[in-house]
């Protein structure tokens, strides 16, 4: 049934139809799926070496302008239907369970803080019971702490980015000068339904909790010198895992990136080292990891076509 969506901080108020909405996100009722795929590249707690098993969804809420999956976040207009696979939540619960059937360590959803509420619909706790490994849930961080609590008991592993603390970032890249007070909510709200990080003692993978991303943007340190202050600040050692990402590729293919002074090329050697200096000097942030500067580069970025 159509609906009027205020799921996220956009509140677009838009009708969301069967296929597609009126909304920001152009979502409509059933989950966009863009593609299934092994992914091997994962922080180290997801993965032993089998990967994870990413359910990679179309369309975003944010609409970053550097979007590193720019093929399937949206913007490229009117999307190549034939490509993408429009799931009921029964039929996504379904996938589910067999992505967990398959010898990946876990199971991922990429991204999809647009189609909470029907995600959560999707995960009955028949479906839960059944999806045997730890369920990552891959958010940008733009959601509304009610939609969140949706997923109480349904998702084990939560993993916000905190892409910005700074406003006007927030604004210039992504239009949503309000993204760093709501990705602050979203990170608490996870973290107040999966309480401390827990990992197998005996392989070092996460069972459940909360994993903070945070991509380093060229051009942006007092940024990222924010985003790990407000982790430092706000939880206790072994509360969360940070994960400092230095992968930001420019996208040859979306002109205004190209143009743009800042975005327009890799992070600098200088860059990632004072980033990681920074990150290490936090006593508070004892489960982490940072990317090795030379994870950057269009090929690391999975083929969506
Ligand atoms: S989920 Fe999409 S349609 Fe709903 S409020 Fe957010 S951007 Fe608008």
């Amino acid at each position: 049934m159509p609906y009027v969506c205020s799921d996220c901080p956009r509140e677009c108020g838009a009708i969301r139809n069967e296929y597609s909405g009126e909304g920001f996100c152009g979502a409509g009722e059933r989950i966009a799926v863009a593609k299934v795929m092994r992914h091997m590249w994962e922080e180290p707690v997801l993965t032993s070496g089998r990967g994870t098993e990413n359910i990679f969804i179309y369309g975003c809420n944010l609409g970053c302008v550097y979007c590193q999956n720019y093929k399937i976040n949206g913007s490229s207009g009117r999307p190549d239907t034939s490509k993408i696979s429009f799931l009921t939540p029964e039929e996504f619960g379904a996938l589910l369970v067999e992505r967990s059937e398959t010898d990946a360590d876990t199971v991922g959803i990429v991204t999809g803080d647009h189609y909470i509420r029907q995600i959560a619909e999707a995960i009955t706790p028949e479906i839960k019971a059944r999806v045997k490994k730890p369920l990552v849930f891959n958010m940008s961080g733009y959601s509304k702490s009610e939609a969140i609590a949706l997923l109480k008991g349904k998702i084990d592993i939560f993993m916000p980015d905190l892409k910005y603390v700074s406003e006007e970032l927030a604004k210039e890249y992504s239009s949503a000068p309000d993204y760093p007070s709501r990705a602050k909510e979203t990170i608490q709200k996870c973290f107040e339904m999966t309480g401390p990080a827990v990992l197998d003692e005996n392989t070092n993978l996460m069972k459940s909790g909360v994993i903070v991303r945070h991509l380093i943007l060229p051009g942006s340190f007092p940024n990222t010198a924010g985003v790990i202050d407000y982790i430092n600040e706000t939880f206790r050692p072994g509360d969360i895992v940070f994960s400092l990402m230095s992968q930001y590729t420019p996208v040859t293919a979306v002109p205004g990136v190209m143009a743009h002074p800042k975005l327009s090329r890799r992070i600098s050697a200088a860059e990632h080292k004072k980033a990681v200096e920074y990150l290490s000097a936090c006593e508070n942030i004892t489960y982490c990891f940072c990317q090795e500067r030379s994870s950057s580069g269009e090929d690391f970025i999975p083929d969506f076509d």
